[in-house]
């Protein structure tokens, strides 16, 4: 049943979307969300030596676009052989359209189109006939400086019109609109001409339009945010893979109390083009924050490596809820419905990194905060994704687990969710910084 606790928890992941419009508007919101906390943040550049200390919060930067934010607990150094990092990671972009760098299509007939290619896996008719606008960063010349501007203007601008049914009989059989021709958003029915999106952009950035040297746009979906149902059990909006995620795990992170380890949250750019970005789950970003933490708490490079072995990744990336008109498409037992609690993942194949001892530890954890837990697995004969832990393991291997929110329409560009998984979510995700884990091997935990 859903209480007004779970509207109030649904409200805020609302609010947290449409201050994220795109993956460097998340990063942006989650730092200033971490120093309203008193975070500080590490320039990767700067030196680290002297500048972290027990009880101390601290927050790391890539790209404008990845965040790695975590808390020193207040005897999380005090004894070697007990030194280790509770960690949870989720994505911050979402599967859109990017603006190339020659932006505009002029004409025909006088209008003008902007000029996009997919990023990401999205499903295409999802992103006609809906207001759209554009969001990213720009970089302009200021001075002898080239600086990043963050651009995300708040009004309807675009729309990718349908071709009507009229002048396209068969499209109720079988819709494939081909990415180069079809999906070119119009922004202007001849008012302007080539080269006025360079001139708006420009003015979005406070600058002339000589400034403005290069352009990372994406595309958005303006359509805002609803809770509804019989009993407002759903949440629609938007980009909730993975921005559902991104919200619980900040916000248990940012509410858990543990002052026995070193609590890690990540928020990485470019999941949903495989991750292998500088500032992506596969690059060194959290590798080097974890070492280089390691060393200015005052331990040697083995105690990283030690550190590691006791440590544990809760990946959070959103699970498929079982579509009730197509029941089918889900494995028999091993499905998992909205409002019903955090879901774990499992593949055999390793493109979910859970595993038995994995699924233990996290399923002990929940079972102590009283949330349930699901479990998912593909289809035997269907192919699943992946996501970021089995990525993130590459650099930095540790014992993790893969777990999500249920949700239905996942990379539609307006995806459904469960109302109470918000709060649900978030309150496994926080008993998991607050336990107090310690791995021993790969064969034995124990908890406080
Ligand atoms: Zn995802």
């Amino acid at each position: 049943m859903v209480t007004e606790e779970d509207i109030q928890a649904v409200q805020g992941l609302i609010s947290f979307i449409e201050s994220c419009p795109s993956m460097f508007h998340t990063a942006s919101t989650i730092a200033a969300r971490l120093e309203a906390q008193g975070f500080v943040r590490l320039p990767e550049g700067a030196s680290w030596q002297g500048k972290l200390e027990p009880g101390g919060c601290y927050y790391v930067v890539r790209n404008g676009s990845s965040v790695i934010a975590f808390k020193v607990g207040e005897r999380a150094v005090d004894d070697p052989d007990r030194y280790h990092f509770q960690l949870t990671a989720a994505h911050g972009d979402s599967p859109t359209f990017k603006v190339k760098a020659a932006p505009e299509l002029d004409g025909p007939e006088g209008t003008l189109r902007l000029n996009v290619e997919a990023y990401g896996g999205m499903i295409d008719y999802t992103w006609f006939d809906r207001p759209l606008s554009v969001a990213g960063r720009v970089l302009v010349r200021a001075g002898d400086r080239v600086e990043s501007r963050l651009v995300a203007p708040d009004r309807d601008l675009l729309l990718i019109p349908s071709l009507a049914i009229h002048l396209d009989r068969g499209v109720n059989d079988g819709f494939s609109p081909n990415r180069a021709s079809d999906l070119c958003p119009l922004v202007s029915a001849g008012e302007l001409g080539a080269g006025s999106f360079d001139t708006f952009v420009a003015e979005e950035a406070g600058v002339e339009p000589g400034q403005v040297l290069a352009r990372d746009l994406f595309l958005v979906n303006r359509q805002p945010a609803r809770v509804w149902g019989a009993a407002r059990e759903f949440v629609s909006s938007p980009k909730l893979d993975d921005l559902m995620c991104v919200y619980t795990s900040l916000t248990a992170f940012l509410a858990a109390r543990n002052p026995g380890c070193v609590q890690v949250f990540c928020c990485f750019d470019n999941e949903e083009v495989g991750s292998n970005t500088k500032q992506g789950a596969m690059s060194t970003f959290l590798p080097d924050v974890l070492a280089r933490a390691t060393a200015a708490l005052g331990f040697a490079p083995e105690d990283y490596r030690r550190a590691l072995a006791k440590s544990m990744l809760v990946s959070c990336d959103n699970a498929h809820a079982v579509h009730p008109n197509k029941p089918e498409k889900y494995d028999a037992g091993n499905r998992c419905r909205l409002n019903c609690g955090i879901v774990v993942k499992e593949a055999a194949n390793q493109h979910y990194c859970t595993d038995a001892f994995s699924r233990a530890v996290f399923r002990a954890v929940c079972e102590r905060a009283g949330v349930p837990c699901q479990s998912f697995a593909n289809r035997s004969d269907m192919a699943g994704g992946s996501t970021l832990g089995n990525l993130s393991n590459i650099q930095a291997s540790m014992h993790a687990v893969d777990v999500g929110c249920a949700q239905l329409a996942m990379h539609s560009s307006y995806e459904t969710a469960g109302v109470c998984d918000v709060r649900l979510a978030t309150r496994a995700l926080q008993a998991f910084f607050e336990a107090d884990v310690r791995i021993d091997g790969a064969e034995a935990v124990t908890f406080a």
